[in-house]
Order: structure tokens, then C-alpha cells, then sequence
């Protein structure tokens, strides 16, 4: 039995070597490795090749608005995004408690997407963000179902509400304004681009069959440009995974959820998912109120 998948294994690897040899001999994280596809897409796709393999791909790119956290303001409006403070609600919505551990959950921020110009794909929503630091079942056991360790609420239109106040025994943190001006682009993760474009992906696998999701992480790179930063907190786009793609279905209509605000900890603010983690809070366009929340590197 050992024999034979010490034998399977080393078919795996012939082969393995067999393909990278015949895509040109470049592996990904090789110098040579642009320069091998560039010449491959010249002679699949013609003259100019590999910028129309580029230029596919960039049609992928989704417009983020990246986080800005403003000084801490008393002054601020009832349904503008922020930090810390204390949350919108409306009548008969009291202080959430966690299900996992039933202490009281802290508030995050709120994110009105009324305000961000070109972002509301189906709609404005205001959506306030909750978090238990006491339990941290929202890191620990990410994707925890609602309730368990954080909870999100949503509101497609704001009524008579005003600012629901925190349990005695919680120290409030002065609010801190959420600003999202400036706009960066991000890529989808690569589960997603079958989806959104099969002829790219035929493109992908004809320029590296060996592996063609490292391929397209390096064309991504690519495509973004030099002097592209990842934006580690943004409203909108697509997730920059820290430890890699996850895939979180809506529960009504199974399709992949999109990223709502991907946010970093933010430790001086006592905003902190497990150790240091970055929280990706996602929502169904078509069912607002369906959020999930996946906390990746904590
Ligand atoms: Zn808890
Ligand atoms: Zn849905």
C-alpha cells in the first residue's frame, strides 16, 4: 500500500514537472516567469497577446473605498459612519448580548452606504456592527452564525430611531468618523472569476495548465500595477483574503456573498478580532439583512 502511493505520488510529480516544462519551464515565483507567459500569450492569442489577457482581466476590478478613521468628534449625525460612540437603532431594540456567552457585545461602527457615491449595489442600507471581545467566539470559531459572538443589523430605510446607549457597566469611546473618499481597485478572488469571465479562465489554462490560480495571482499583480497597496480596510470591492479565499453562501438565495467592509483591528481603539485579526463583514445584495462575518488571521 505505502509502495503504491509513493509510486502515485511520484507519477504526480513526473507529470507535474512534465506540464511546467511543457508551458515553457517557468514556475510562478520565477524571475522569467512575465517574460515566459508574455511570449506563450503572443503566440496563443497574436500580437500584443498578453495585453489582452491583461486587459481581461483588469475588466474583473472592482472599485473599493478605503477606510479613513477621522479624530473623535461629539457632534456627529445619527446615521453617519463611524467608529466606536454608540449605534443607531430604532424602538424596542435594546443593547444586543452574545448568544455564545450572553455578556454584553460591544459596538464596532456603523456604515451608512447611502452616502458612498457609485457603492450601493441594490440600494443604501444603514448597517450597525457588533462584536462580543469577551467570548471572541466571532474569531475562534469564524464563521460563527449570527448572534453567536457578533451581530449585525440593517436597516434599508432609517425611521424615527436615535442613538441606543450602552449598558452601564461598558466604558463609551468617543465616535470616530468613518470617511471612504479615496477609491482603489481590488481583483476577485479566483473562485469567483469562473463565474464572471469562463473565456479568461480558458485563456489561463491554456498559458500555464499547471497551475493556473498562481498564475493568476501573479497577472493580478500585474494588472493592479506597482505601485498598487493592498487597502487592509475598505467598504465595497472584493476581499483581500489575509490567509487565503473564503467562500460564504447567502442562506436564501446560495449565491456567494459579497464583501460589505473588510475591516483591520484597530487596537488603539480597542477594536481587536482574536490577535490582530481582520474582520470581513459580507452581505447578499439581494437579501441586505443576510450578513455573515468570516475573521481570518486572529
Ligand atoms: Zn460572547
Ligand atoms: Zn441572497
Amino acid at each position: 500500500m505505502e509502495a503504491e502511493k509513493l509510486a502515485e505520488q511520484n507519477n504526480n510529480r513526473d507529470e507535474r514537472q512534465q506540464a511546467i516544462a511543457d508551458a515553457g519551464g517557468a514556475r510562478p515565483n520565477d524571475k522569467n516567469f512575465i517574460p515566459t507567459m508574455t511570449k506563450r500569450a503572443e503566440e496563443f492569442f497574436g500580437p500584443g497577446g498578453f495585453n489582452k489577457v491583461i486587459e481581461q482581466l483588469g475588466a474583473l476590478a472592482k472599485d473599493a473605498h478605503e477606510i479613513s478613521i477621522g479624530k473623535a468628534v461629539d457632534d456627529l449625525g445619527l446615521t453617519e459612519s463611524h467608529l466606536c460612540g454608540a449605534p443607531y437603532g430604532e424602538a424596542n431594540q435594546g443593547w444586543p448580548h452574545c448568544g455564545e456567552c450572553s455578556k454584553s457585545m460591544s459596538f464596532v461602527g456603523q456604515l451608512n452606504t447611502g452616502v458612498i457615491e457609485d457603492f450601493p449595489e441594490h440600494g443604501p442600507g444603514l448597517y450597525t456592527f457588533f462584536v462580543c471581545f469577551a467570548c471572541d467566539t466571532a474569531s475562534q470559531d469564524s464563521p460563527a452564525p449570527p448572534g453567536n459572538g457578533w451581530l449585525v443589523r440593517t436597516y434599508t430605510t432609517v425611521s424615527n430611531g436615535s442613538r441606543i446607549k450602552p449598558p452601564r457597566d461598558t466604558k463609551e469611546t468617543p465616535a470616530r468618523p468613518m470617511k471612504t473618499n479615496d477609491v482603489v481597485k481590488t481583483m476577485p478572488q479566483w473562485d469567483f472569476v469562473d463565474k464572471m469571465d469562463p473565456d479568461l479562465v480558458d485563456m489561463l489554462v491554456k498559458l500555464y495548465p499547471p497551475d493556473v490560480e498562481s498564475l493568476y495571482e501573479k497577472l493580478k499583480d500585474v494588472c493592479l500595477g506597482p505601485d498598487h497597496e493592498a487597502s487592509f480596510s475598505h467598504v465595497g470591492g472584493f476581499p483581500e483574503w489575509v490567509a487565503g479565499e473564503e467562500l460564504v453562501n447567502c442562506k436564501k438565495c446560495q449565491s456567494p456573498l459579497s464583501l460589505l467592509m473588510q475591516l483591520e483591528s484597530i487596537e488603539s481603539l480597542g477594536v481587536k478580532f482574536g490577535d490582530g485579526g481582520t474582520a470581513y463583514l459580507m452581505y447578499c445584495p439581494n437579501h441586505p439583512a443576510d450578513t455573515s462575518l468570516v475573521v481570518q488571521g486572529a
